[in-house]
């Protein structure tokens, strides 16, 4: 298997068949932390690769399939690309985990489900979020075909086409399928071929990589010489790293010593690369990668660099407390019932906002002219220009209420 080129992001509300349908894809269940399986639900990003393949001889989209042996003539098939899937959670408590991985998704799946009516109120929201964060390679999946009459079907085609109007999914194709019954997939895979094409890949500029997991893999009662350093994994959006690369983590590690706090970087080397299915010796932007690291274990687990850079030493963006950003409100609320006014930021109100895979709470302490100045919790690496999502605590929840561009 090739690295990945791109990485695809599965949204949509709860139910609605992502995590089913990256298993059709790729074999892989993505929903695999046991608290995930208790709650039955994706609570954090899950990763899944695979191969699109096409068969030679037969026609598009009879093509298309996942399988070395074609579905249709049983002949030879052959790799057209590699894909990297982002599960995203539906669930609305974890909008700020869908907003993390929207940052690395160069193209999305809004998964519809036909036996409910649209939109969801997460389908709404992801919808947004997309639109926000500027996503505009989406293919819709009308899922669960396999339950509803055929003139469902087409009256749940009605409802989407109304509901993507004036959004970047207004001329995204709608795709239906059984997720669960395999019904469609070829179709779905060309269309995903045609609609999400491979991005440019920036590898002559410096190199940065978005945490997005860290693991510990070690299990208990391993031996001092068969523990493995800390995993990290993510995408790189920019430049390449070879094994044996020597490399900086940002923000880094907190230390507090004498009532102070301050972040310092983390350094570690690059012991292996993981791409795909495969170990490499040199990765590209595109794709989900896990680097092995001389890091001990526990600066890694449970995911504790989510949101952090890693790039070459010395070249990353400047870690930032605060920041200046001009900001641009949604009119009114969305993935709620009650569709409120967005009213204006105020000063000393809290803000979760989303910076590439980081999530901070900033705090208000200005706003003039459509520019708020924020205090951050969390330091984050950051340059100007960045994108920021905006969400405000609205009836005990975080929503999203808009976009935000750093400038200083
Ligand atoms: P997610 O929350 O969007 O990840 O949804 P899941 O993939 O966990 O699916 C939710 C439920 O819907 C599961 O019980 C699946 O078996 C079921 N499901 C998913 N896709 C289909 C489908 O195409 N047809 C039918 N009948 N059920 C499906
Ligand atoms: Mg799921």
């Amino acid at each position: 298997m090739a690295q990945p080129s791109l990485n695809i992001g599965m949204v949509g509300h709860v139910d609605h068949g992502k995590t089913t349908l990256v298993k059709a894809l790729s074999g892989v269940w993505t929903d695999t932390h046991s608290e995930e399986i208790k709650r039955g639900i994706s609570i954090r990003l899950g990763y899944a690769d695979t191969v699109f393949r096409k068969c030679p001889t037969c026609a598009e989209p009879d093509c298309y399939s996942v399988e070395k042996k074609c579905p249709h003539c049983g002949g030879k098939t052959e790799e057209a690309k590699t894909v990297s899937f982002v599960d995203a959670p539906g669930h609305e408590t974890l909008m700020a985990t869908m907003l993390s991985g929207a940052a690395i998704m160069d193209g999305a799946m809004l998964v519809i489900a036909a036996n409910e009516k649209c939109p969801q109120p997460q389908t709404k929201e992801h919808l947004m979020a997309l639109n926000i964060i500027g996503i505009k390679n989406v293919v819709i999946v009308q899922n669960k075909i396999d339950l509803v009459s055929r003139e469902r079907v087409l009256e749940h085609y009605k409802e989407i086409k109304e509901f993507v109007k004036g959004t970047v999914a207004e001329k995204a194709p709608i795709i239906p399928i059984s997720a669960q019954q395999n019904i469609n997939i070829d179709a779905l895979i060309q269309a995903l071929d045609t609609y999400i094409p491979v991005p440019e890949h920036k590898a002559e500029k410096e190199t940065q990589m978005l945490i997005a997991r860290s693991f510990d893999i070690n299990h208990p009662g391993f031996t001092y010489e068969e523990i493995k350093g800390g995993v990290i994994g993510g995408t790189l959006t920019q430049g390449t790293f070879k094994e044996g690369d020597d490399v900086e983590i940002r923000p880094g590690l907190k230390i507090t010593s004498d009532g102070m706090t301050r972040w310092e970087p983390i350094q570690t080397k690059i012991t292996e690369i993981h791409a795909g299915k495969s170990k490499v010796k040199k990765a590209l932007p595109g794709g989900l990668l896990a680097l092995g690291t001389t890091l001990d274990p526990f600066l890694t687990k449970g995911d504790s660099l989510t949101g952090q850079v890693v790039g070459k030493p010395g070249t990353l963006p400047p870690t930032r407390d605060g920041f200046l950003m001009k900001l641009d409100l949604l009119k009114r609320v969305v993935g709620v019932t009650n569709e409120a006014e967005i009213n204006e930021i105020k000063t000393s109100e809290p803000l979760m906002l989303n910076i590439g895979t980081a999530t901070t709470v900033g705090v208000v302490t200005s706003v003039r002219k459509g520019v708020a100045e924020v205090k951050l919790k969390r330091p984050v690496c950051v340059e100007n220009g960045a994108h920021v999502a905006i969400s405000r605590r609205i009836d005990s929840r975080w929503r999203l209420i808009g976009v935000g561009i750093i400038e200083d």
